[in-house]
């Protein structure tokens, strides 16, 4: 086996004390994903929607990195073959648990994009519906998350390496959100073999090879024992 390919959701970052989405206590209970998670709501209301991330990025900057974003580190560093790392999460609790490369499909937290030229840059800790675009000026900034309607960043690096993978591994997603839902399905038809770990034991009932039930900061360094042998 020399290519495995990892996709993380929310799950991984949970015992880290970031909430996930569809968990029965989850963010989404509380807000209006049509509100806070899409282009209109922005344009509605660039007050709530930059203050809803603004409360994100403070939870997230004062969480750790858990056992699970370490092991995975370990991983991508002492496997022989190739690891990619592909998250769901906005978080950077991968990076700060030693991953050195990681593709966020969803966009990070951390970083600031302006709606009007579409100018990148590190995110202030708190977001402002009067902040300037430091490239054009215009008052048009918002976090680089991608919205429900946007298209997921970096698909084609992601597409090529699930068609090749001899691995793919989902952990702690739902597998309710396309199209990272589907890359079970993409790298299967390749010939792929595919792991499911997650708290919950039957989350997508029959769609993976294998299935490890438990919580990521357990289940994730045991199978990464195993893999590495060590
Ligand atoms: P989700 O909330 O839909 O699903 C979370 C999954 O994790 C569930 O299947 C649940 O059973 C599992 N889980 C919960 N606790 C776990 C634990 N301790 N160990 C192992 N598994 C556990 O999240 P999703 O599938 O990532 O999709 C939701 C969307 O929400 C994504 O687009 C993502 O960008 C966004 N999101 C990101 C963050 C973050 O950045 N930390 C947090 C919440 C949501
Ligand atoms: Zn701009």
């Amino acid at each position: 086996m020399d290519r495995i390919v990892i996709l993380t959701g929310a799950g991984v970052s949970a015992e880290s004390g970031l909430g996930t989405f569809r968990d029965k206590d989850g963010l989404w209970t509380r807000y209006d994903l049509s509100e806070v998670a899409t282009p209109e709501g922005y344009a509605r209301n660039p007050r709530l929607v930059l203050d809803f991330y603004n409360a994100r990025r403070a939870n997230a900057l004062d969480a750790s990195p858990n056992a699970a974003h370490r092991a995975l580190a370990r991983l991508q560093e002492g496997f022989a073959g190739e690891v990619l790392l592909v998250t769901q999460n906005i978080d950077n609790l991968h990076e700060r648990g030693g991953s050195r490369e990681v593709v966020h499909m969803h966009g990070e937290i951390t970083r600031a994009l302006c709606a009007s030229c579409g100018h990148r840059w590190d995110a202030p800790r708190e977001m402002a519906p009067s902040d300037l675009c430091p490239s054009c000026t215009a008052p048009a900034t918002r976090p680089d998350i991608v919205w429900f309607g946007e298209m997921p960043y970096h698909m084609e690096r992601i597409l090529p390496a699930l068609s090749e993978a001899d691995l793919f591994v989902a952990i702690g997603t739902s597998g309710e959100v396309y199209p990272a839902a589907g890359f079970v399905e993409i790298s299967e038809e390749a010939g792929a073999e595919t792991l499911e770990i997650n708290l919950d034991p039957a989350p997508a009932p029959g769609r993976f090879d294998r299935m490890i039930a438990g919580k990521a900061t357990e289940a994730v360094p045991a199978w990464v024992a195993e893999l590495l042998g060590s």
